[in-house]
């Protein structure tokens, strides 16, 4: 099985410079489906359907409310209470990594959904909800070109979805360039991870605003974009003001709230990455290519499919935190809706794929356990650093 992935991989990165030279051009794509399936539609009615049956609500039930509180809790009351108590630096570095923890689960369980339009039935509720990104050092807009538009719409296409860029060492798609500092990531794929939430609150907001000014993804006028950068730095201003300024004017010394601070964005940055690649980077999901003219051969919902997998379906305690993004495919097939382990509707998806990763048929799909998807992403790491 490896042997054939990394065979295609190495089929594929060939073409990857045609693509390369390609890309600089930056066409829109288009998702052509040739046999003119109704899959999504019948799909999308199947489930339209489930919820009025069943009197089930899209959007966030009393629980998912709960849970809100609890995780911004966890994210700020440690915080409150090193201050106040200023307990031992080891007790001090404890606090600093269950934030880490709460500050993936804020990112995943409340940020993400109310910046998808799924918190809420209402617009506000969810705007307001989305600011909890500002509470992670981020950027609504840029988060949202990164994630809703470009990663959601051109899942696993290299130059098109942001999130499997290529980072300093590390290579997330056969398309692109193999260097010699990728036959290590297997392992050190973990340390740039660790990092990633840190570059998002300091530098990758800035490095964003200007790429996607370039490449057309940003389409403010000039005047927007100087409000928008200036929005961007006050956040930042506001963000390590709360998180490192606070502490030390409180009393902490600042050597211990700077180590504070790196292991909760460590802890933080493992957790939001590794939750990501289970879902696409691995070594069942494709990487498709659109042609010359700008087209990917394929239904939307089909492209989202094959680029997509769930992992630890059965896993209450995970399904909790993360929101149901273990349950992927379901995410990126209807990403408006917040419930995500839906039965039954999905038998139609049984029909369209032979080789079936929407959950939504109740049948465990790929990986039973977390280790188990851990140990299947590392072995994609080592694939990809091969070419
Ligand atoms: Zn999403």
């Amino acid at each position: 099985m490896r042997y054939f992935v990394r065979l295609s991989f190495t089929l594929r990165s060939s073409a990857s410079k045609i693509f390369f030279l390609f890309m600089a051009l930056i066409k829109p794509i288009r998702f052509i489906s040739l046999d003119k399936s109704q899959f999504y539609t019948t799909l999308h009615n199947r489930v339209d359907s489930y919820f009025k049956e069943n009197n089930l609500s899209k959007h966030a039930n009393a629980g998912v409310v709960v849970k809100t509180i609890i995780l911004l809790s966890a994210y700020f009351l440690p915080l409150v209470f090193m201050m106040w108590f200023q307990p031992a630096f080891g007790w001090t570095l404890a606090l600093w990594a269950f934030m880490g923890v709460a500050m993936a689960g804020v990112g995943m369980s409340v940020m993400h959904d109310a910046n998808h339009g799924a918190y809420s039935a209402n617009p506000r509720i969810n705007e307001l909800m989305g600011y909890s990104l500002i509470l992670l050092g981020g950027s609504i807009n840029n988060w949202k070109w990164q994630h809703n538009t470009l990663h959601h719409t051109f899942t696993n296409i290299a130059h098109y979805d942001d999130d499997i860029a290529d980072k300093p060492g590390l290579r997330l798609s056969p398309h692109t360039e193999v260097k010699s500092a990728h036959r290590t990531q297997w392992w050190h794929a973990i340390l740039i991870y660790s990092v990633v939430t840190l570059y998002w609150a300091t530098a990758k907001d800035f490095m964003q605003f200007a790429r996607y000014r370039r490449n057309g993804v940003n389409k403010n006028t000039d005047a927007q974009n100087r409000v928008f950068l200036a929005q961007i730095i006050a956040i930042k201003v506001f963000y390590f003001f709360i998180f490192v300024g606070l502490p030390i004017l409180a009393g902490i010394p600042v050597l211990q709230v700077i180590a504070g601070f790196l292991l909760m964005h460590f802890i933080c940055g493992i957790i939001l990455t590794i939750i990501f690649q289970l879902a696409h980077t691995v070594e069942e999901t494709t990487f498709p290519l659109p042609s010359a003219q700008g087209v990917i051969e394929n239904e939307w919902a089909i492209h989202q499919m094959n680029t997509t997998v769930n992992f630890s379906r059965h896993n209450r305690l995970l399904s909790w935190y993360v929101g149901g993004l273990n349950y992927q495919v379901e995410h990126h097939l209807f990403p408006k809706n917040l419930p995500r382990a839906l039965p039954a509707p999905c038998e139609h998806c049984r029909k369209h794929r032979s080789r079936i990763q929407c959950a939504i048929s109740g049948t465990q799909i790929f990986w039973p356990c977390t280790p188990l998807a851990f140990r299947h992403t590392s072995a994609f790491w080592e694939t990809a650093g091969y070419g």
